[in-house]
C-alpha cells in the first residue's frame, strides 16, 4: 500500500493503478463501514483508492470540526489489512488554498433533511467529491447508504457533471444491537451509546408497521416521534417519509421510500435510515 500526502505525489502514483480503480472517499477514523466500503472495492476493481481527508467546508462554524476523531496510524493499518492500494491525505491548505473561491451546489435534493437542518454541508460534500473525483479519476465509487441523502447527491453530481464514475451504494454496518457504524459514536458516554439505539429501533418500527400492510407516511412519522420522545437523552432534529427520487415527503409510501432521521444525543448528532420496500436499493 502507498501513502501519497501531497497532491503531487498522489498524481505520480495514482498513474500506476491498473483499471478499473474503486475509489472509497473517507474523513478516517475507520470502522467496519468504511472497511465494508473498501472490501467490495476490492473485490470488484483491479485497483482500491482511499481519500482519508476531514473536509472542513461540510462542518458549519458551529459544528464538531475541531473535535472530529482522528487517528490516521490506526487507519492506515487497517486500509492495508483490507486490501488498498493507495491512500490519498491531503493537507487542507492544498485542498482549500488562501482565497478559494469555487463551490459545486447540487439543487433541490439537498434542501431537505440533511440539507435542511445543516444548509451549507452538501455544499461542501459536493465540492470535495467534485473535486476528489477529479483528481483520483475512479471507474467505480463506493459510498454508504448510511448518508443515503449523501449518496443520491453524489448519484446526481455524476448525472450532471458527466463523471464517467459508477456509482455503488453499500449497506449501511450495524452494531450487534443495531446502531449504526459511525465515527461520531466515538463522543457517547455509555448512557448515550445506550439511548443511541433508539434511531435504529425507531426504524425498525416503521418496517414492521409496512410489514403489517400500513401505508400512511403521517402514522410511520408518529410511530418514530413516539419513540423518541420515550428516550430522555434524544432531541430529534427530524423524521422523515420521503419519495426516494426526490426527497419531498411522501403522505402515501405507494412507491419507493428512504425513511430516515436525525437525533442529538447530547452533543453528537446522529443519523439513520432505511428504504422501503426492505432490500430495495437506495441509488
Ligand atoms: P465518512 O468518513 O463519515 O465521511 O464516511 C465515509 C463513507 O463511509 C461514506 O460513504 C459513508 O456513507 C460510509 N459509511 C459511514 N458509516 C457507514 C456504515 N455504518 N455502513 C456503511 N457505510 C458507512
Amino acid at each position: 500500500m502507498k501513502v501519497a500526502k501531497t497532491i503531487s505525489d498522489f498524481r505520480r502514483l495514482r498513474g500506476e493503478l491498473a483499471a478499473p480503480a474503486g475509489f472509497v472517499p473517507t474523513m478516517g477514523f475507520l470502522h467496519d463501514g468504511h472497511l465494508s466500503l473498501v472490501r467490495r472495492a476490492r473485490a470488484e476493481c483491479a485497483s482500491v483508492v482511499v481519500s482519508v481527508f476531514v473536509n472542513p467546508s461540510q462542518f458549519a462554524p458551529n459544528e464538531d470540526l475541531a473535535d472530529y476523531p482522528r487517528d490516521l496510524d490506526r487507519d492506515l493499518t487497517l486500509l492495508e489489512e483490507a486490501g488498498t492500494d493507495l491512500v490519498v491525505t491531503p493537507p487542507t491548505e492544498s485542498v482549500y488554498p488562501e482565497g478559494y473561491d469555487t463551490w459545486v451546489t447540487v439543487e433541490r435534493l439537498t434542501e431537505r433533511l440533511e440539507g435542511g437542518d445543516r444548509p451549507t454541508h452538501f455544499r461542501g460534500v459536493a465540492t470535495i467529491v467534485a473535486k476528489l473525483f477529479n483528481l483520483v479519476r475512479p471507474e467505480r465509487a463506493y459510498f454508504g447508504q448510511k448518508d443515503a441523502q449523501q449518496a443520491l447527491v453524489v448519484r446526481r453530481l455524476i448525472r450532471d457533471l458527466n463523471y464517467d464514475i459508477d456509482l455503488v451504494v453499500c449497506p449501511t454496518v450495524r452494531e450487534p444491537d443495531g446502531l449504526a457504524m459511525s465515527s461520531r459514536n466515538a463522543y457517547l458516554s455509555p448512557e448515550e451509546r445506550a439511548a443511541a439505539t433508539v434511531l435504529h429501533r425507531s426504524l425498525q418500527r416503521v418496517e414492521t408497521l409496512y410489514a403489517d400492510g400500513e401505508r400512511d407516511a403521517d402514522r410511520m412519522r408518529n410511530a418514530m416521534r413516539e419513540l423518541l420522545a420515550a428516550e430522555p437523552l434524544a432531541r430529534p432534529a427530524y423524521v422523515s417519509v420521503a419519495d426516494i427520487e426526490d426527497l419531498t415527503e411522501l403522505d402515501t409510501v405507494d412507491r419507493k421510500a428512504l425513511v430516515s432521521l436525525a437525533v442529538r444525543i447530547g452533543r453528537t448528532r446522529l443519523i439513520d435510515n432505511v428504504v422501503l420496500p426492505p432490500g430495495e436499493e437506495i441509488a
